[in-house]
């Protein structure tokens, strides 16, 4: 594989530089020094940091105010339900104990038919007072990642502009870890936002959001390298972006997980 110059300049923005590509060879990943370190945080999904670019013009439109409060989750009924109901649903969902200190839900972002989408783990700070999933820093990371090849969050075709959405919709309080019981109660949306979009392939980001998915407590390392199966769509594991910031070093095998995900792609595309 070989890379054009814009894509060599998004892997320095991730912190990679391509090693010497001699004629036929492939090119080596090589993670450049570490940056300086962030804030630890409790959980790879929080950081806090500057606001992400604008939601793409593809984002619905805020959900009405009027919602009627969902005191748990129906799987059927939202099996059914079309882009509005849904987003109304979240928005007045009440079905776990999140919904008492989220300032609001984090429905999604991005194009409604994108061939790929990208599930984090739950919104943090600055997600949850913007109502946008990866802000911040971790947010311009997975830009650039994402940049790196090909793709963007920003107003584009379905096979270049992504879809965006949490195994939760809904902050924990203080950042703290999210329970199993809240991420079975939020499932069926995400189960639905996948049925609506159909991508061709979905990129998994942290271990709540990958070992929520797959019903698996693996660490990523452990699940990462190889292609698993979300309801019917080839599903490709790596590590959140906060993570990624904390631990510049697995950029490297980061940037393996997204060259698996588009050979991924471009097979599914076939
Ligand atoms: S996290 Fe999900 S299930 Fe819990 S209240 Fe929020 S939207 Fe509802």
């Amino acid at each position: 594989m070989r890379w054009t110059d814009r894509q060599r300049a998004m892997l320095l923005e991730m912190g990679i530089r391509l090693g010497p590509e001699p004629p036929g060879a492939e090119p080596v990943a090589v993670v450049a020094p570490p940056a300086a370190e962030p804030v630890a945080v409790p959980a790879a999904v929080r950081d806090g940091a500057a606001p992400a670019a604008q939601p793409p013009a593809a984002v619905a439109a805020p959900p009405p105010a009027t919602a009627a409060p969902v005191a748990f989750v129906s799987t059927t009924r939202v099996a059914h339900m079309d882009w509005p109901e849904l987003r109304a649903t979240v928005a007045g969902c009440t079905a776990c104990r999140l919904c008492q200190g989220r300032t609001q839900t984090v429905f999604g972002v991005g194009h409604l038919q994108a061939d790929w989408m990208i599930v984090g783990e739950a919104p943090g700070e600055q997600e949850d007072r913007q109502g946008e999933p990866f802000v911040g820093k971790s947010g311009q990371l997975l830009g650039n990642m994402l940049r790196a090849i090909g793709l963007t969050r920003e107003d584009a075709p379905a096979t270049q502009q992504v879809y965006i959405a949490n195994t939760l919709k809904c902050r924990p309080p203080g950042n703290r870890n999210p329970q199993p019981d809240e991420l079975a109660q939020c499932e069926p949306y995400l189960i639905r936002q996948v049925a609506l979009v159909q991508p061709k392939i979905i990129l998994a980001m942290g271990s709540f959001a990958v070992q929520s998915l797959l019903r698996n407590t693996e660490p990523i390392g452990r699940l990462r390298g190889r292609v698993h199966d979300y309801h019917g769509v080839p599903l490709i594991v790596t590590y959140h972006p906060a993570y990624l910031l904390r631990r510049p070093e697995e950029k490297a095998r980061a940037w393996d997980d997204l060259c698996l995900a588009v050979e991924t792609a471009r097979q599914a595309a076939k």
